[in-house]
C-alpha cells in the first residue's frame, strides 16, 4: 500500500508531517451516517419482487389474521360440556374442510373439521382425529367416540392472534425479508411502496490492476494483479439492492481520476472507489475529489481498513475504500453498508454481535480495534484464520465472521469475544 509519509512524498514541503489522530470507528460511522439523509425516490413493486428492499410506507392491516377462530388440527370440533367420559359418542352432523364454513353446533354433536377451517358457532374445542374413534361411517349420520377429555380452547387458533385489524404490521424503514413478504401478503398487499434503488457508480483505481479474462495467469506482467475488489464490491452492492454502474478500472492519473469522478457524479447517489486513498503520489483520489467537491480523508482506528475517504462530488456522495482487499471488504461491511441502508431509510443500522468463546489466542494487542477473520467450530467457539494480513482475501472466504476486538486487547484461549457473523453483514 502506498502510504508514504507526506513529508517524503512531497519534497517541496519542508514542514514535518502533522499526523491527524486516528478516528474511532464509532465516530467515523456517526459522522458518515449524519451525511446519509434518506433519498427521496420511492417506487411501487410487486410483493414478489420486494425481498431485501426497504419499505417506504407503513403497512396497516385492514383485517384480523386469522379472520376467524379456526382449527389447528384435523379432527372434530365439539362442545366440551357434551363430554362425560371416554365412552361419549357425538353425532357428526357437519363436515368443514378449509375454505368452507359450518353452522351452529347442535347439542351432543360434533363437526368433522380440517386444519384451517373456521370453528363452527357453539364449539369450544377441537379433538384431534387420533384421539377419536369413528362409528358407523357411511351408514347415514356417523358417530364419533371421543376417547380423551377435551379442554376448552384446545387446537383452536384465535381470530386476530397473528394480526389485529388496524395494527401496523410492518413499518416504513423496515428492510423486507422473505417472512415479511409473507406477512404483507397475509394482509392483502400485492404491491409495496419501497425506497428507490441507490444508484452507485463503482470504480477501482490502480495501474497494477488487470481484469480476469483479459490476461491469462501465465501472461501476467510482473507487478500486475487481478482486480478482485471490483467483484466483491459489486456483489455487496447488489445484495443491498443498489443499481450499480461499473466504471471498471481508472488509471493512476489525476486527469483520468477527475474525468471518471465527474462522469460518475451525474445520475448517481454514491460514487464508490477502491484504492488510491492513501497519500502517496500515486494516490489521486484525494486531489481529484478536492478539485471537484470536498473530501474528508479519515484514518480510522481499525485493522484492517485504516484509510477511508468520505466526500461529495457535485450532487453525489463519495466514498473511497482502501485498496487492500480485506480492508476494502471490512470497511464496506462496517461503514458503507449502514450508509447505504440509511440512504434507503433504514433507521436501525446497528450491527449486532454475539458473545462466543475464543478457541485461539491472540497474544499481541494492537493500538487499533481489530476485526479478525474467524469461523465457528463444532464445539461452539471460534477458530482464527492463520494469516490476518489485509491482503489475504482467503481469510474472508474461510471465515464466517469477524471478531470485534477492542484496541489494546489480547485474547487468551477461552476468553469471551464479540463475534459478528457474516450472515448479519451480508444480508
Ligand atoms: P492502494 O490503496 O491503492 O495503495 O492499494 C493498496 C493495495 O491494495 C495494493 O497492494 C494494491 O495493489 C491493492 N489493490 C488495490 N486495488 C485493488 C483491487 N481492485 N483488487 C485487488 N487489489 C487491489
Ligand atoms: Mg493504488
Amino acid at each position: 500500500m502506498s502510504q508514504a509519509n507526506p513529508a517524503t512524498s512531497m519534497p517541496s514541503n519542508p514542514m514535518p508531517p502533522v499526523r491527524a489522530p486516528l478516528k474511532p470507528l464509532d465516530q467515523a460511522l456517526a459522522e458518515l451516517l449524519a451525511q446519509a439523509a434518506p433519498l427521496p425516490a420511492v417506487e411501487r413493486v410487486s410483493t414478489f419482487e420486494a425481498d431485501g428492499r426497504v419499505l417506504a410506507q407503513d403497512l396497516l392491516s385492514g383485517l384480523d389474521v386469522p379472520a376467524h377462530d379456526n382449527s389447528s388440527m384435523d379432527g372434530y370440533a365439539l362442545r366440551c360440556a357434551d363430554w362425560a367420559d371416554a365412552s361419549t359418542v357425538l353425532q357428526v352432523k357437519q363436515r368443514i374442510p378449509a375454505g368452507s364454513h359450518g353452522h351452529a353446533l347442535a347439542a351432543m354433536s360434533a363437526a368433522r373439521i380440517f386444519t384451517g377451517a373456521p370453528i363452527p358457532p357453539g364449539a369450544d374445542a377441537v379433538v384431534m382425529q387420533e384421539d377419536c374413534m369413528t362409528l358407523n361411517e357411511g351408514l347415514g349420520d356417523a358417530g364419533v367416540r371421543i376417547l380423551v377429555q377435551p379442554k376448552p380452547g384446545q387446537w383452536i387458533r384465535r381470530r386476530g392472534e397473528d394480526v389485529a385489524a388496524g395494527a401496523v404490521v410492518l413499518q416504513r424503514g423496515e428492510r423486507l425479508s422473505p417472512a415479511s413478504l409473507g406477512l404483507a401478503a397475509s394482509i392483502g398487499f400485492d404491491q409495496l411502496q419501497v425506497a428507490g434503488r441507490v444508484r452507485v457508480a463503482l470504480f477501482s483505481t490502480g495501474d497494477e490492476l488487470v481484469m480476469p479474462g483479459e490476461v491469462a495467469p501465465a501472461d501476467m506482467k510482473p507487478g500486475a494483479i487481478y482486480n478482485s475488489n471490483r467483484f466483491f464490491l459489486r456483489a455487496l452492492l447488489l445484495r443491498l439492492g443498489c443499481s450499480v454502474t461499473d466504471l471498471g478500472i481508472v488509471p493512476d492519473r489525476l486527469d483520468a481520476t477527475v474525468a471518471a469522478l465527474q462522469a460518475a457524479s451525474q445520475q448517481h447517489d454514491l460514487i464508490l472507489t477502491s484504492g488510491g486513498v492513501s497519500v502517496g503520489e500515486e494516490d489521486h483520489i484525494k486531489p481529484a475529489v478536492q478539485a471537484l467537491g470536498e473530501l474528508n480523508l479519515w484514518q480510522i482506528a481499525i485493522k484492517p481498513g485504516k484509510p477511508f475517504a468520505y466526500g461529495r462530488v457535485g450532487p453525489a456522495h463519495f466514498i473511497g475504500l482502501p485498496g487492500n482487499p480485506v480492508s476494502s471488504f471490512v470497511t464496506f461491511l462496517l461503514l458503507v453498508r449502514p450508509f447505504l441502508l440509511r440512504l434507503q431509510g433504514v433507521n436501525d443500522v446497528t450491527i449486532k454481535s454475539i458473545a462466543l468463546p475464543a478457541h485461539f489466542s491472540w497474544p499481541k494487542a494492537d493500538k487499533r480495534r481489530e476485526f479478525l477473520r474467524v469461523r465457528r467450530d463444532a464445539a461452539g467457539g471460534l477458530e482464527l484464520f492463520g494469516n490476518q494480513s489485509s491482503g489475504v482475501l482467503t481469510s474472508a472466504v474461510w471465515g464466517d465472521g469477524l471478531v470485534d476486538n477492542p484496541a489494546g486487547q489480547t485474547i487468551a484461549h477461552g476468553d469471551t469475544v464479540r463475534f459478528i457473523p457474516f450472515a448479519e453483514l451480508l444480508a
